[in-house]
């Protein structure tokens, strides 16, 4: 017999699971497809500003978030959403299984930019990381590069910094103005870490594993690791394909996280919100699920 269920979260990060704890308290059936524990937030060296912790690692965080959500005895799946249908249903495609909803949440958050740049696929996992928590202890004693001017780029350099043997942080503009300024002070007070301004990197060199990277001032770099850290885009494909209204790749939503599409909801870092942080995106999911509450209530 076919399971229907009252909403379908895709993501598993800070907006997919509180979405989910609501729903739990709400009572709704619901089923969590998420494919990375945790999100974003699990790639956080130290998270320092969210409510109730001095000071959480995004690693630690994120176990936390899982079983929150299984003590709730939510059901959570670790999949990819590959593809979405709307009939009067709508239809969850996992690849090997189809799941149905009355209601949907996108969580699925944003995916991180890459350099583009020759060769940078083939140094994936041989030197090149997207994510420094995850990848910072195999580089001790190295000499690394990370690439980027905000909070991301310089929390990576600063944790960088307890394992490599030296730093360069290389950024575009001339200066850190989308950091925390206490990022910035942390950095400068680094003896580590060298700042390198209105700079890009444009060449990768190395036999199998990355040994050197050029800058576009000609200066060649010794590299074993390479840090790329230039922000994320919103992973709004999906909910493109539904109909729904993107304004640069976020989907817009209402106040209370609704899209133009009836009975789609989104909320976190795909939206078109202010602040992409941990506290918005879970409070997105808990309105969106209020919402949702409501309407499957009335029977809308
Ligand atoms: C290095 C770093 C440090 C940060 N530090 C902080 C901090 O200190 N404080 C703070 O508040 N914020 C911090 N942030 C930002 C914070 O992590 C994000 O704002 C937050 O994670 C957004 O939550 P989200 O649930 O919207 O999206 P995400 O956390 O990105 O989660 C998206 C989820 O969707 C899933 N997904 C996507 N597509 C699909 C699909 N097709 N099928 C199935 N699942 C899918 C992903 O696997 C993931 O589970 C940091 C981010 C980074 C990268």
């Amino acid at each position: 017999m076919k399971v229907v269920y009252d909403l379908i979260i895709i993501g598993s990060g800070p907006a997919g699971i509180n979405s989910g704890i609501y729903a739990a308290r709400y009572k709704l059936k619901t089923l969590i497809i998420g494919e990375i524990n945790g999100g974003m937030a699990a790639s956080a060296h130290e998270i320092c500003n969210l409510i109730s912790y001095k000071t959480i690692k995004g690693f630690e965080f994120a176990m936390k978030l899982k079983e929150q959500i299984e003590h709730l005895g939510v059901k959570i799946i670790s999949k990819k959403v590959v593809d979405i249908k709307k009939d009067k249903l709508f239809e969850v495609n996992v690849e090997d299984e189809i799941f149905f909803s009355k209601k949907i949440i996108f969580a699925t958050g944003s995916e991180k930019r890459k350099l583009n740049i020759k060769d940078e696929g083939k140094y994936v996992g041989r030197g090149i990381s997207y994510c420094a928590t995850c990848d910072a202890a195999f580089f001790k004693n190295k000499i690394v590069s990370v690439v980027g001017g905000s909070d991301a780029a310089l929390t990576a350099a600063l944790l960088l910094s307890e394992f490599a043997s030296k730093v360069y942080l290389i950024y575009r503009k001339d200066k850190f103005f989308r950091a925390e300024p206490a990022w910035v002070e942390a950095v400068e007070k680094n003896e580590k870490i060298q700042t390198m301004f209105n700079l890009n990197v444009i060449e990768l060199f190395g036999e199998k594993f990355l040994e050197k990277i050029k800058l576009d001032n000609g200066l060649i770099l010794d590299a074993s690791g390479l840090f790329i850290e230039i922000g994320s885009n919103p992973s709004s494909n999906l909910a493109s394909q539904l109909g729904v209204n993107l304004e640069n790749n976020f989907i817009i939503v209402d106040i209370n996280q609704e899209t133009n599409i009836k009975g789609v909801f989104a909320a976190g870092d795909v939206t078109n919100n202010n602040l992409k942080q941990i506290i918005t995106a879970a409070a997105g999911g808990a309105i969106a699920t209020t919402q949702i509450y409501k309407e499957i209530k009335s029977d809308v």
